[in-house]
């Protein structure tokens, strides 16, 4: 007797939501600065990756306003290239310092489609275990092997390109950790890749715009060059406030994924209007350096304050400021508490991240005020002074958060 699928998924959402692993969909009704309206509740976001508050920033606001058409109408390789996105593209290969940038609709799309297009079956595709999900994802639909290192450990790296002979190989890593907020050591993994002769490719989806002197991310930031990271992949939808995503590198790169990337060959492209709005981000983000200045400073407060108060954080210098708190249950519990105070701070659970390794994943945004970062630092405070929770959780704090 065949099983039914359906059945089989309704088991699945039952198990998880017997985990605590529900996820749950908030409406959000209205944006301003750092607050979200969730129905009438006005809350004071620390979810977004909009770091540096350009999503509503007036010029960006208004290359939307300008459109005369919405959508693009089709591919980008049949009428849908607009000379938006070729503007575009021609701005993001000079900002990150690569001969030419090819658009993706998204991030997830680029990163499917560039693994894809260059591997195949028997290739060896090393990753760092933390990677983000679509990184795995395309490696496994390349047909490649993928072999994942502990994370950030270069040795552990080394081991895994060293145990494949002579395939071809490509090492591909976060720029910045998605859940963690730490770097890649990406310039010892470069001499890694050169030394092994493995192509490094480098996801800097929550660098770009914020990492590097002129914003350009962590490959800029560590001084690597097209020739060092030969792709480079970076979203839109992160700290410059828009969406889509980009690969960068040398002509031959761009020309191979132009010619072989299925996800990007079988899509619409983006409505040109975004294109014109993200370019228009891309020179407010170079522009006006004191965001990056001023989330530095708000990085800064809120890890002292965190120490001050003896809250166990990860080691991240960037936007992303994850406190760890172990078990679903517990984040869960924090979300919800801080929610009630005031504050949209999201529980990050399995299989999101490892078990036992749930957390609130706090971000900060040049949009929000040192007071803000200090009222939330406050309400953390209460939380971990709070009286041991009788567990279970009742049932009516389940699922909340993403
Ligand atoms: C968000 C993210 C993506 C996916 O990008 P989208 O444009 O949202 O599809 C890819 N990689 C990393 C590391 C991300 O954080």
């Amino acid at each position: 007797m065949r099983n039914d699928l359906l059945t089989r998924l309704a088991e699945r959402t039952a198990a998880r939501e017997h985990d605590q692993l529900t996820r749950r969909l908030r409406t959000i009704d209205r944006v301003e600065g750092p607050w979200v309206w969730v129905g009438n509740k006005r809350l004071l976001s620390f979810c977004s990756n909009d770091y540096l508050g350009l999503s509503q920033h007036p010029d960006v606001v208004a290359q939307l306003r300008r459109a005369n058409s919405a959508g693009s109408g089709s591919a980008h390789l049949i009428c849908g290239h607009r000379a938006e996105h070729a503007a575009l593209e021609q701005v993001l290969a000079e900002w990150t310092g690569r001969e030419r940038a090819l658009l993706f609709s998204s991030g997830y799309m680029a990163n499917l489609g560039t693994l894809q297009a260059l591997l195949r079956d028997g290739d060896l595709c090393v990753q760092d275990k933390l990677n983000h999900a679509c990184l795995l994802d395309g490696a496994s639909l390349s047909g490649a092997t993928l072999a994942r290192y502990v994370h950030a450990d270069v040795a552990s790296a080394s081991r895994q390109l060293a145990t494949a002979g002579d395939v071809p190989a490509l090492l591909a890593t976060d720029g910045v950790f998605s859940m963690d907020g730490d770097i890649a050591p990406l310039s010892e993994l470069a001499t890694l890749c050169e030394a092994q002769n493995a192509t490094l490719m480098v996801d800097d989806a929550h660098g770009l715009g914020v990492l590097g002197k002129d914003g350009a991310g962590s490959v800029e930031a560590a001084g690597l060059g097209q020739q060092q990271v030969p792709v480079l992949m970076a979203t839109l939808g992160k700290a410059l406030g828009c969406y889509g995503a980009f690969v960068a590198g040398s002509a031959s790169l761009i020309d191979g994924l132009l010619q072989t990337a299925r996800p990007y060959i079988y899509t619409t492209a983006t409505p040109p209007a975004l294109a014109a709005a993200t370019l228009t981000a891309v020179q407010v983000a170079r522009r006006e350096s004191w965001r990056r200045e001023r989330l530095g400073s708000l990085i800064a407060r809120f890890r002292a304050g965190a120490a001050q108060l003896g809250l166990s954080l990860l080691p991240s210098m960037t936007a992303i400021q994850p406190l760890l708190l172990g078990e679903a249950a517990t984040a869960l519990e924090a979300a919800r508490v801080l929610e009630a105070e005031g504050f949209m701070v999201t529980a990050i659970r399995p299989p999101t991240v490892p078990r036992g390794k749930a957390r609130l994943r706090i971000t900060l945004s040049a949009a929000h005020a040192d007071e803000h970062v200090d009222r939330l630092l406050e309400a953390l405070a209460r939380f971990a002074s709070r009286p041991p929770h009788p567990s279970p959780l009742p049932r009516q704090s389940q699922g909340r958060g993403g």
